[in-house]
């Protein structure tokens, strides 16, 4: 046999060669077809929402973790079977759409504009838009405050979305790529308020790091009702309506609210009906 000689260009080459094939089979074993060992279904999580979805050195934990596991465990996968990937707001159509995810828990409100290029199965949840501000800060009392504010949220997310069409048109509003890169700016002042949902926020005001530094409004300026995102047309979505309704009715749903949003002491609404959407 003849040995080639390899030059430093040509081993990249053949490296970038491996890294794509890699990346490819791995694509098409998180199709959900397989079957025996190799099977595996590929779920879209938050990885910087504590309580919702975290990716922490132990794993992967939270209420939209626990909901994903169960919907999985349904349609026949177990927990090593799920391979998880960071869906960020702004990213979570495209991922469906190019087939990166199976599909998508991961504080994703159901809306008109959403459902025109994806399918939700839910809703699961339904949260409220709120601020968390920092606990000496008695400037801010109700959402109208907000119009002379320096405000953080998230690309893509309906929480920006809904400070710039209503809920405080005249805010200094920064788009940031995560919830928690907000939160750096709110600690050091560089922001005044970072708004989403409450669901999100007591997580971050729960957190060891930010004990008694942060503060939630309690406003409720919206009601955002969560969705597990499917490919438009995927039959993903009656199995996945199956499931979440058995999740509420055996206790699970219960147990999963319980388990993550205990510790945060947040309140959450009782589990809604599927189909039935909070406006
Ligand atoms: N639930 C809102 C949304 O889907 C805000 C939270 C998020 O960005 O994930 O946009």
């Amino acid at each position: 046999m003849k040995l080639r000689k390899v030059t430093a260009a040509s081993a990249a080459a053949l490296v970038l060669a491996l890294t794509a094939t890699a990346c490819g089979s791995d694509d098409k074993d998180s199709s959900g077809s397989g079957s025996g060992d190799s099977k595996s279904i590929t779920v879209g999580i938050k990885f910087d929402q504590p309580g919702i979805g975290q990716k922490t050195p132990q794993g992967y934990s939270g209420f939209d973790v626990d909901v994903a596991k169960y919907i999985a465990k349904e349609l026949g996968y177990s927990e090593d079977q799920i391979e998880w990937k960071e869906s960020k707001s702004a990213d979570r159509e495209t991922m469906l759409q190019r087939g990166d995810v199976e599909f998508i828990a991961a504080s994703y409100s159901i809306n008109d504009e959403r459902q025109k290029k994806v399918d939700f199965a839910g809703p699961y949840l339904l949260a409220h838009q709120d601020v968390l501000i920092r606990s000496d800060d008695d400037s801010i009392k109700s959402p109208a405050d907000l119009n002379s504010k320096k405000l953080c949220s998230v690309t893509g997310s309906t929480s920006a979305q809904n400070v710039k069409e209503k809920l405080a048109p005249k805010a200094q509003l920064q788009e940031y790529p995560t919830y928690s890169a907000c939160l750096t700016g709110l600690q050091n002042k560089a922001i005044d308020a970072l708004t989403t949902d409450d669901s999100i926020l007591a997580g971050y005001a729960s957190q060891d790091a930010f004990k008694g530094k942060f503060k939630l409004g309690g406003f409720k300026m919206t009601n955002e009702n969560y969705g597990i995102g499917v490919k438009k047309g995927s039959d993903l979505k009656a199995k996945i309506n199956t499931a979440l309704e058995k999740m509420v009715s055996d206790g699970s749903w219960q147990k999963a609210v319980d388990a993550n949003f205990g510790p945060a002491g947040y309140k959450n609404e009782p589990a809604p009906k599927i189909g039935n959407i909070v406006s």
